[in-house]
Parts: structure tokens; C-alpha cells; sequence
């Protein structure tokens, strides 16, 4: 049976063209067509600045250091998530604080979150897993309740939108990866946004060596220590011709993913997890919650379909230990529900109506005990 792979970043022709037109330039560091690639992610969202940088992690990073967050300060993350959302915590000298997401939509649990605020506590970094948009009526109280920034790790959720806003509008910051698992991607890469000037320009300047704004006399001044977290443009040309088709690229995601729900619909063994209310998801990824993942999974791959888990629950790997760097809020059950149960489906663009009931005719019979 030809094997169905989880993902197939877009590449094509044009995008192989106006790769080769940076290459032709000579010009391959972050010029002329990050700055395209920003604006396409500017006018995608319709946020005020977009800032390319070289993943999701290093914007998260800058994010929290463009609201002065470090030693001393607490910033509260989900337990169910990628280890970057945490690491880049600890990269800039803060406390993590790890909390619960709730098992139905596996999103960083509010009431959990809530609880968890203490004096110390300067930002969340709620993560809209999977192209799952976040309640921003329950974020936006919290931030007015208790003056946390928020700072959205958005890796998955380029096209998702709650209450009809898309995603990166919400939050003070919000961060996109362009990693190839991503629907948009340039291989490595991220995307800052925001709609705060003062934080923009900032983040601008210290991802480049903390260079000011150049002045008419051409000369460099560097304002502030920085660092070089710049995206090529040989990178960003990819993401560039991505993004002239991303309108038909997530309808054809919301078809497949549509598709999978019908073909998915009345088994008992198999649960959805829930979309935000008021949110439209992207689908980034379609994940099912199932018992025995494991096998499940080992079966589907046998059968040449690669399907993966969802994601990791921070508490168990040996870097999210309880202590000085960390601190675990409750109990972490939703969590790890999630991780012992989260299958992702297979999903891109090319994939057809035929591949998705081969999938899960596959998964039933697997389910079934019939593989
Ligand atoms: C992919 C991902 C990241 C990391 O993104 P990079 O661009 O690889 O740094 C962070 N958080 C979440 C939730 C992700 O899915």
C-alpha cells in the first residue's frame, strides 16, 4: 500500500522560482523579501507589525524580553505543549509555571491558570495547540483582573480566528512557527506579531544586533545589546509564495478536516476534542482522543500511514522538574490524559477523500481489534 505521510509542506514550482531569484540576487541574508514575507503575514492578520525571525522559539524569547520579563518573575505556561513554549521561560532567567489544560480541547485550563497567579506573576503563555484558537473573553478578564501581559505561542494557529478576529490580534504578542510540521513554513522560521509600536520596534532591533533605526547621516547605531535572530531571505521566499496561496491552502485544510469529522462521526471509541466556542479552528493538525494510542499507532504505521502523538506533558521530561526554574501548579491530570490519548491524523493539502477513508478504515479496524 503507498504510504500516506502526516504532512507534505507546499512546495512548488513558483516557490522553487522565487527561491532561485534570491539565489540569482546574490542577496541571501534577511533583505527585501523577509520584509515581503512580514508584510504578507501583516496583511494576512491584519495586525499593525509583523517581525520575521529564525523560529517560534527565538520570537518567544524576544517577546518576553520586549516586556522586560527575567529573574524573579513567574510566566505561567500549559503543561500540554512543545517544550519551547516553557524553555524560552527559563532562557530568560524567569520561573515556569506549569498548569493543566483541560482534556476536552487539551488548551491551558483557565481556572487552573487563574489560580496560579501570584504577585510574581508577569505573563502566560497560553498556546493555541493545533490551530485551536484560545478563549480570549476568559484571557482578556484575566489580564484585566491582574495585569498579566500575555504572550500567545501561536506556532500552530496561522488562519485560526476567535470571535472572528484571526489569531495575533489578540494577545500583546503572539508568535507563529514556520517549522515544516506548521501549515505555512520556510523549513525554520517564525513570525512575530503584535499591534504595540514601542514592543515592535524593540523586538525589531534586538533580533538584529540591536541596531537603531538607520538616520539620514548612514551611519549604524547600535541602541542596545542584541542578537541575530534574523530569517534569510532565501528562507523567507518560500513562506513569500505560501502566503499568495494560503486562503486556498486552509479552505483546503477545513474540507479535509470536515471530511475526517464525517467520516469519524457516530463511533463511540473516538472523541473530537472540542473547537473554542466562538473560535474557527485551522487544523494544523486533526487529533483524536482514543484509548490504547500506542498500539493504535504502531498499527496505523504498519499499514503505512504515519500518524504521531499530539504533543509532550512537560512534567514528565527531566528539564520540567519541580524547583527553582519550575513550578508545578496541582495536579496535571488533563494533561496527561491528553498526552496518553492524542492521535494526530495524517493532513495537508494534497491529501484526498480516498487516502482519509483508507485512514480511517484502517484506524477502526485497528480500534476493533481487526489488524
Ligand atoms: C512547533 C511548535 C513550537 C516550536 O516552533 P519552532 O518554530 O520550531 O521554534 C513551539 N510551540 C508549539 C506549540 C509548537 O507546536
Amino acid at each position: 500500500m503507498r504510504p500516506i505521510p502526516l504532512i507534505r509542506p507546499y512546495i512548488t514550482e513558483e516557490v522553487k522560482t522565487k527561491v532561485c531569484e534570491v539565489l540569482d540576487s546574490g542577496y541571501l541574508t534577511e533583505g527585501p523579501v523577509a520584509k515581503e514575507l512580514e508584510e504578507a503575514f501583516t496583511s494576512y492578520v491584519g495586525c499593525k507589525h509583523s517581525i520575521a525571525v529564525t523560529s517560534c522559539t527565538t520570537g518567544l524569547e524576544i517577546a518576553l524580553r520586549a516586556l522586560q520579563i527575567g529573574s524573579g518573575d513567574e510566566v505561567i505556561v500549559p503543561d500540554y505543549t512543545y517544550p519551547a513554549t516553557a524553555d524560552v521561560v527559563a532562557i530568560v532567567g524567569a520561573t515556569i509555571v506549569l498548569v493543566d489544560v483541560s482534556p476536552a480541547t487539551m488548551l491551558i485550563d483557565y481556572d487552573r491558570l487563574e489560580e496560579a497567579i501570584t504577585d510574581r506573576t508577569k505573563a502566560i503563555i497560553p498556546v493555541s495547540l493545533f490551530g485551536n484558537p484560545l478563549d480570549y473573553d476568559r484571557l482578556t478578564a484575566l489580564q484585566h483582573k491582574y495585569g498579566v501581559a500575555i504572550i500567545e505561542d501561536a506556532a500552530c494557529a496561522i488562519g485560526a480566528e476567535y470571535k472572528g478576529v484571526k489569531v495575533g490580534n489578540q494577545a500583546d504578542i503572539a508568535v507563529f512557527s514556520l517549522h515544516p510540521r506548521k501549515f505555512i513554513t520556510t523549513g525554520e522560521g517564525g513570525m512575530i506579531v503584535t499591534n504595540h509600536f514601542q514592543s515592535a520596534e524593540w523586538m525589531r532591533s534586538y533580533k538584529h544586533f540591536g541596531m537603531g533605526v538607520q538616520d539620514s547621516r548612514l551611519t549604524t547605531s547600535f541602541d542596545r545589546i542584541g542578537t541575530n535572530y534574523k530569517l534569510s531571505d532565501l528562507l523567507a521566499a518560500v513562506g513569500v509564495v505560501q502566503m499568495r496561496h494560503i486562503h486556498e491552502l486552509l479552505q483546503r485544510r477545513l474540507e479535509l478536516a470536515h471530511n475526517y469529522r464525517n467520516l469519524l462521526q457516530g463511533r463511540s471509541t473516538i472523541t473530537i476534542p472540542e473547537t473554542t466556542s466562538s473560535g474557527a479552528h485551522s487544523y494544523q493538525s486533526f487529533c483524536i482522543l482514543i484509548e490504547e494510542r500506542n498500539r493504535i499507532m504502531q498499527q496505523l504505521r504498519a499499514e503505512g500511514i504515519e500518524v504521531q502523538i499530539g504533543t509532550y506533558a512537560l512534567h514528565q521530561h527531566p528539564a520540567f522538574i519541580s524547583g527553582n526554574a519550575c513550578r508545578i501548579h496541582g495536579k496535571l491530570t488533563g494533561s496527561q490524559y491528553a498526552f496518553e490519548h492524542c492521535l494526530t491524523l495524517p493532513l495537508f493539502h494534497e491529501l484526498t477523500y480516498e487516502d482519509q477513508q483508507r485512514i480511517v478504515d484502517t484506524l477502526c479496524n485497528a480500534l476493533q481489534g481487526r489488524l
